[in-house]
């Protein structure tokens, strides 16, 4: 049974009732409070009235990443300082980073969007979790603690880093289950191997992994090396953090958490609404949120949605694995290339090992595609022919499976940077212009 029936499993003609008067709350909220919306929505004589229903969110201005550079910190927020009792910020590689206050009210929706992720991944009271996710300002540590801790769990809060010190732990205190991103479970996969534990011996049962793209085959990868289910959160902070969707026990897409977002899917270039089933940017409007609601929200990032009766009795709709985000996609020999189709062709390489790095650079017009990987230890000790022999297979799996000529090396073992937190893959080598 999921953690909020009422939502979670709400007949889809009443959740649907239930985001328009939520739709229209929150856009009467925004148009009363937010100057950046008044004027927007004065520019393109839209008023609050004008949303009759879920479709006529179309007629609603876009939000971009660069609106709430703008008006960083708090130009977008909706209510005096004063009620805001939380402020968390996303890393911001470029740029200002951007800033996400929450209301009391805000905070307990997010909690309860953890609570139903993680409940719906098998976590329960009688758990210990070891939340391994960066704590501080990175939503991804206070929203996994707060929504284990909404369960009841035996919460560890070890946070990123000392990777010998989580399986310490792990041992120690007999963790069930693990909160980081995919590419820190690798690397505590891997340095437990080094120390000599075996993971898939100890009581560990099930992860809940994110912020970060993974293909299904990386979680099966990490399924394999750890003995665990590996299940998912997504979410970014712009919304509230982790906890916007999340599989369940079918991991068979993600369940959008619709009664507080709603998604659309659109086409990246012409930005026109694309109908279920087919690929584009992921949009979402906060249907609740008091202190920074979002209004049709580009995340950028790629994928589908779908509805179908889901698992457990489950309604809401679903979207796929992430596929990448837009500003990730290359163009090489004319393809569009995502990092995830890549990383999927890679694992089906038995000789390597899960740890690469894509590197584009420039020729004349043309993008570039260099795949550095690591191969398993066999391989190195087989000596140079058996190196090349590989980096000739997986150049011909690629070109077979893709149709694109890529550049593949297999770097030295362990010479590839091991992540704690969200890793860096694609290394962009083309001048900032050309990107
Ligand atoms: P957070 O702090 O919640 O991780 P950020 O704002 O730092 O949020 O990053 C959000 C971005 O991280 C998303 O737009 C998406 O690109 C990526 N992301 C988060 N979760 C996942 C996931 N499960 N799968 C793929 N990408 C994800």
């Amino acid at each position: 049974m999921p953690w909020n029936d009422k939502f979670e499993c709400m007949p889809v003609e009443e959740l649907k009732k239930f985001q328009l008067k939520k739709l229209k709350e929150t856009v009467s909220w925004v148009s009363e409070k937010i100057p950046f919306y008044q004027k927007k929505f004065k520019e393109m004589g839209i008023k609050a009235g004008d949303i009759k229903s879920l479709e006529d969110v179309t007629k609603l201005p876009f939000t971009v990443k660069n609106d709430l550079r703008d008006n960083y910190p708090f130009g977008l927020c909706a209510v005096p300082l004063e009620e805001v009792v939380r402020v968390h910020a996303s890393s911001g590689t470029t740029g200002k980073p951007i800033t996400g206050p929450y209301t009391a009210e805000d905070l307990e929706q997010w909690i309860e969007c953890m609570a139903r992720n993680l409940w719906a991944a098998g976590v329960r009271k009688e758990d210990v979790v070891q939340n391994a996710y960066g704590h501080g300002l990175f939503t991804g540590g206070l929203g996994f603690h707060q929504g284990a801790t909404k369960i009841g769990c035996t919460l560890v809060p070890t946070g990123a880093g000392m990777t010998e010190r989580q399986i310490t732990i792990m041992q120690d205190f007999k963790s069930n289950v693990l909160f980081c991103t995919p590419s820190y479970a690798l690397t505590i996969a891997e340095r437990a191997e080094e120390m000599k534990v075996d993971i898939k011996k100890l009581p560990l049962r099930v992860g809940v992994f994110g912020a970060e793209p993974w293909t299904v085959a990386m979680r099966q990868e990490i399924e394999e090396r750890m003995g665990i289910k590996a299940m998912e959160a997504y979410g970014l902070t712009e919304l509230c953090g982790p906890g916007v969707a999340y599989d369940a026990g079918d991991q068979n897409g993600l369940y959008i958490n619709e009664d507080l977002f709603l998604p659309e899917i659109v086409d990246p270039q012409t930005l026109e609404p694309l109908p279920e089933g087919e690929k584009g940017e992921l949009i979402f409007t906060s249907l609740q949120r008091r202190a920074m609601p979002m209004i049709r929200y580009r995340t950028k990032d790629i994928t589908q949605l779908w509805r179908e009766p889901g698992y457990e009795g489950r309604t809401f709709i679903r979207m796929d694995k992430i596929y990448g985000r837009s500003d990730d996609m290359l163009i090489i020999s004319g393809v569009n290339v995502f990092p995830s189709q890549i990383e999927a062709l890679l694992l089906e390489i038995e000789e390597v090992e899960p740890q690469y790095r894509l590197v584009v650079s420039k020729k004349g017009y043309l993008d570039q595609l260099k795949v550095q990987v690591e191969a398993k230890k066999e391989v190195y000790e087989a000596g140079e022919d058996r190196r090349h022999e590989i980096e000739g297979k997986i150049a011909a799996h690629i070109k077979g499976m893709m149709g694109i000529g890529v550049g593949v090396e297999l770097v030295d073992m362990k010479s590839i940077a091991r992540s704690e937190g969200k890793a860096l893959r694609v290394i962009d080598e083309r001048p900032k212009q050309e990107r």
